[in-house]
């Protein structure tokens, strides 16, 4: 039967590179949730939508067409059919990725969606984002829950970023956190069952490891 991994975590504690490595090793398909919420916040902006009006963002949700490729050593995102994989990862997305996704109606357009994804895959997916374990897929086979340090996170996220500032990107990290943890619908949260790894010490092949045989046990 297919198998569902859910990996929930803040930014910067790996879970992407994770992910996908865990993917592509059990021979699953992935799924990058952030990726699709930076992709209806790229459309919001783009046409114009004032991402500080609830209103006007909801009223909007409906709206774009969004496609998930979900082969882990390719991962694509589309909207209207336009490859945006680059424009989600500017500056102003994500800045106002937040704002966006606690908007409820998104949230159940994007869920609605991810769902539907996942009960396609045949072998079985790794989904990765803030709400999985909790909220999304409940009845997944394994929940992880990543964690490091902020000094690790933002040193990481600072690396992807190639010279950025540390000390903004921290603060920019742990305002986004902040936002993702404290929004009433589906915030950023461990599941009771989850497994907690903190990635602080560990390298990326490591957590790979770890997650693997987890999923194997
Ligand atoms: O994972 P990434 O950092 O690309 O996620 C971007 C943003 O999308 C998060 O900061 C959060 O606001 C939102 N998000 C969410 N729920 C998820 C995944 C991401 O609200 N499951």
């Amino acid at each position: 039967p297919a198998v569902i991994v859910a990996i929930d975590g803040p930014s910067g504690t790996g879970k992407s590179s994770t992910s996908k490595a865990v993917a592509a090793q059990l021979g699953l398909s992935y799924l990058d949730t952030g990726a699709q919420y930076r992709a209806i916040t790229w459309w919001m902006v783009t046409n114009g939508i004032d991402v500080t009006d609830p209103a006007q963002i909801a009223a909007a949700a409906g709206k774009p067409e969004i496609v998930s490729g979900t082969d882990p050593s390719a991962p694509t995102i589309t909207v209207d059919g336009t490859d945006v994989a680059g424009p989600i990862r500017t500056q102003e997305v994500t800045s106002k990725v937040s704002a966006v996704s606690a908007v409820p109606e998104v949230r159940a357009r994007i869920t609605e969606l991810q769902r539907s994804i996942a009960a396609e895959a045949a072998q079985g997916i790794v989904v990765e984002g803030r709400d999985i374990g909790t909220t999304v897929l409940p009845d997944a086979d394994l929940k992880i829950f990543l964690t490091a340090s902020p000094e690790a996170r933002a040193a990481r996220r600072s690396g992807e970023l190639k010279g950025a500032d540390v000390n903004a990107t921290r603060e920019a990290l742990i305002k986004r956190d902040a936002a993702d943890s404290t929004r009433k619908t589906s915030p950023l949260a461990k599941a009771d069952d989850a497994v907690e790894v903190d990635t602080s010490d560990l390298t990326l092949q490591q957590v790979i490891e770890c997650v693997v045989t987890l999923v194997e046990e």
